[in-house]
């Protein structure tokens, strides 16, 4: 794969930023990496693990020659940080971002942007529960999809070769409209999240049940929503005020089927639960036959008790 950019900034060095360069070096995709993140600590880490080829200490440096920048922070502080990139944009350069939400962040960059770069935001959908600089690998977004949200009438020769380093980097491209995406991401990954957050702080409110028992018996399902719950506040606060429209339509809904399941309970009604969770099977064969997972038994943890 032949180099997409010759020169790339990323603005913050979290997860997806670090697992964003060690990608891009794996496959040689980049001429020169520049990074910048606000805090001394964090450009501190960066330099002493060799995360990005230069470390700048501040943003307007790290973005002056980049032919594509990537904001690569929290949604809520997207529009600050391109506020104070833009004056220092070069002429035709691309802009993207990988924020978890794309039509606050379209709101929130759009504006401060230059007539004279393209801004493609992007969403890769993979990570983890864990966040800084020293938590990205390679090959995070290896076989991962990777959305990209152009506006009408960007430059197809921008969108494509944006398109070739995702990629390069591992993931399958695929474009959807700002809206769809939130509506999508909405019932795909933020209302899962806000559904552990709560089941992990019931179990913590339940003082009938003790730490150590819940810690002690947690099995599988429990287990699973606190590796979720355990995800950064900062960007899932950010990613709830940020879209808010899709999580409230759909947490709507997931009260309503709560209440019918609850009630199926109450009245003893089995077929009705068994009907749903037949249903609900079928879901999880579908994303395993398109490769999102392992069928391994207990997602291929290997059974240390
Ligand atoms: P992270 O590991 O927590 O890193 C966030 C970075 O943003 C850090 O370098 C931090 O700087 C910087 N930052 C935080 N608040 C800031 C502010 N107010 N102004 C300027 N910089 C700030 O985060 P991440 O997981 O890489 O997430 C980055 C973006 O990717 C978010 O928009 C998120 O929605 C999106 N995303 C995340 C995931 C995931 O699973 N984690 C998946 C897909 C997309 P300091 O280190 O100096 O504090």
């Amino acid at each position: 794969m032949s180099r997409a950019y010759e020169k790339v900034a990323l603005i913050g060095l979290g997860l997806i930023a670090s697992s964003m360069f060690w990608a891009m070096k794996r496959g040689a995709l980049a001429g020169e990496v520049r990074g910048y993140a606000r805090s001394g600590e964090t450009r501190d880490v960066a330099r002493e693990i060799g995360l990005c080829d230069v470390i700048c200490d501040s943003a307007a440096e790290a973005v002056k020659d980049a032919d594509l920048v990537v904001l690569c922070v929290p949604v809520g502080a997207m529009g600050a940080v391109a506020q104070e990139i833009a004056p220092h944009l070069k002429a035709g350069a691309t802009v993207s971002d990988v924020g978890s939400v794309k039509k606050a962040v379209i709101d929130a960059v759009g504006p401060y942007l230059p007539e004279n770069v393209h801004f493609i935001p992007a969403h890769p959908l993979a990570g983890t529960e864990h966040s800084g600089p020293r938590s990205g690998f390679a090959t995070l977004f290896d076989n991962r999809y990777t959305l990209l949200v152009p506006a009408e009438g960007t430059a197809p020769e921008a969108v494509q070769k944006l398109r070739d380093l995702w990629e390069g980097i591992g993931a399958k491209v695929e474009e959807m409209d700002a809206e769809h995406h939130d509506l999508v991401l909405g019932v795909t990954s933020h209302a899962p999240h806000l559904i552990a957050y709560t089941m992990v702080g019931v179990a913590d409110d339940l003082r009938r049940v003790t730490d150590s028992e819940v810690i002690k018996y947690s099995a599988a399902g429990f287990r699973d929503f606190t590796r979720i719950a355990a995800s950064d506040p900062t960007m899932w606060r950010d990613v709830f005020l940020n879209n808010k429209e899709a999580t409230l339509e759909i947490l709507g809904r997931f009260t309503e089927e709560l209440f019918a399941l609850q009630r199926a309970i109450r009245t003893g009604d089995g077929d009705m639960l068994h009907a749903y969770f037949t249903r609900t099977r079928a879901i999880r064969r579908g994303i395993i036959e398109a490769g999102q997972d392992t069928d391994a038994p207990d997602f291929g943890r290997v059974n240390k008790t």
